[in-house]
């Protein structure tokens, strides 16, 4: 079925996917095309069931298809799809990231992540009056020119493009350092600070599989930025009601200049934010001058959807349960894995978790994540995949628990991981 479905998807769509993350390019085989969810399951064209922990690769923290988030999507429904006009549910959304993000003061909505990390990266550059700006190899920020720039060899390296069609000149001001390495970003503040608009990081790097700020890293981004006048950015789209209430700003204690969220906050419907600092933020059109708009933004239906999520995850103990579940899935696997031998290093941040096939310890940056044996996340994706079980498939992507797994789901997947880590070890 999938692969009838994919072949017909190719012939208008290129390479039959509108994400490129959703083909299974880097484990092979076919994409399995879902075609209904409900709590932490999802159920392919042919009515098979899979337990889900890509979870729409993020958005859905509460499972797929809550019935009250569905409730009060179907009354926005009712009222009408959009009206490109203010709408009071808008202010209700912005009202509540001001309130749970400490550092968030005002907020403009957009439609998605991509947007916004681009927009927060113009009004950065507005702020300062500076092109240059700082980002970490193996941090994803959505594909805007300026961000699709990666790190070649060494540390550190100045800017090329990570796609063909991003223009050189633009790449030219896109400086990349390796994560978690506080003495690259002192050195670069210290010998061109006055040039660096903005530091944008992914306070937990989530896009290189799942990799926690070293003590002292998130601090060190937070104090070159204040001494050099330069705007850090947390690119929170991925971590934002995910780890933490607050997101990985609350549970670090480091506080941005602008946070960018997405994914939760739209409750599987398209949204994106950033805000910040109001001095910072009213430079946007029209209270000031930097341009930046949208069509679709803040849209009642996205709205109601992303309110009923984020209320839900405001319920007591909702990310303590998703901590006790990533944790005990993560020390879970790690147990079978040195039961039969295979070398594997976990890491988890509040509701989400990664796994690494390596035997040489702790992960911390994007060259640890090349080192990984990516052919053993291949075979365990596999047997996990034909188990009824679903992760992301990549080894370069976070797994992520929602508040409609439970005990029985983590005690059936450490089953099948049991076998699945025996396959991993005899197809070496
Ligand atoms: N920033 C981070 C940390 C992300 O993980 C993503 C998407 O995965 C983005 C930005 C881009 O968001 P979107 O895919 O909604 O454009």
């Amino acid at each position: 079925m999938s692969r009838a479905a994919l072949d017909e998807a190719a012939r208008f769509i290129p390479g039959g996917v509108n994400s490129p993350v959703r083909s299974f390019a880097a484990v092979g085989g076919d994409p399995v095309f879902f075609t209904r969810g409900a709590g932490a399951t999802l159920y392919d064209a042919d009515g098979r069931g899979y337990l889900d922990y890509v979870g729409s690769w993020g958005p859905a923290i509460v499972g797929h298809a809550h019935p009250e988030v569905l409730r009060v999507v179907r009354m926005a429904i009712d009222a009408g799809l959009g009206f490109g006009a203010p709408h009071p549910l808008e202010t209700e959304m912005a009202h509540i990231l001001c309130t749970r993000v400490a550092s968030m003061e005002k907020v403009r909505l957009v439609s998605s992540g991509t947007e916004a990390t681009m927009s927060a990266l113009r009004l950065a550059r507005a702020a300062t009056g500076r092109d240059r700006i700082l980002k970490f190899a193996g941090c994803y920020h959505g594909h805007a020119d300026a961000l699709l720039v990666q790190a070649g060899s060494g540390a550190l390296t100045h800017g090329t493009p990570s796609s063909p069609g991003v223009p050189a000149d633009t790449a030219r001001h896109t400086e990349v350092a390796a994560y978690n390495d506080a003495e690259a970003v002192e050195r670069v503040f210290a010998e061109r600070g006055e040039q660096i608009a903005a530091v944008i990081v992914e306070p937990v790097a989530g896009n290189m599989g799942c990799i926690l700020p070293v003590p002292g890293f998130l601090e060190t981004l937070s104090a070159c930025c204040d001494a050099h006048d330069s705007v850090l950015i947390f690119d929170e789209v991925m971590t934002g009601f995910r780890v933490a209430a607050g997101g990985a700003a609350e549970m670090f204690g480091v506080h941005p200049d602008l946070t960018v969220l997405g994914k939760v906050i739209g409750g599987g419907l398209p949204v994106g934010a950033f805000g910040g600092r109001a001095g910072l933020m009213e430079r946007l059109a029209p209270a000031g001058p930097v341009y930046q708009a949208g069509t679709l933004s803040g849209n009642p239906v996205a709205m109601a959807a992303g309110i009923a999520t984020l209320c839900l995850t405001g319920e007591d103990g909702f990310y303590a349960q998703l901590e006790h579940l990533a944790e005990r899935l993560t020390s879970g696997l790690q147990e079978r894995a040195d039961a039969c031998g295979v070398a594997l290093e976990t890491a988890r941040a509040g509701g989400m978790f990664g796994l690494f096939f390596t035997d040489r310890g702790p992960v911390r940056n994007l060259a640890d994540v090349e080192a990984c044996r990516a052919q053993d996340y291949r075979v365990f994706f596999h047997a996990m995949l034909d188990a009824g079980i679903y992760f992301a498939p990549s080894p370069h992507e976070s797994g992520f628990l929602s508040a409609a797994h439970c005990d029985a789901d983590i005690d059936r997947t450490l089953d099948a991981a049991a076998d699945a880590l025996r396959a991993v070890r005899k197809a070496r």
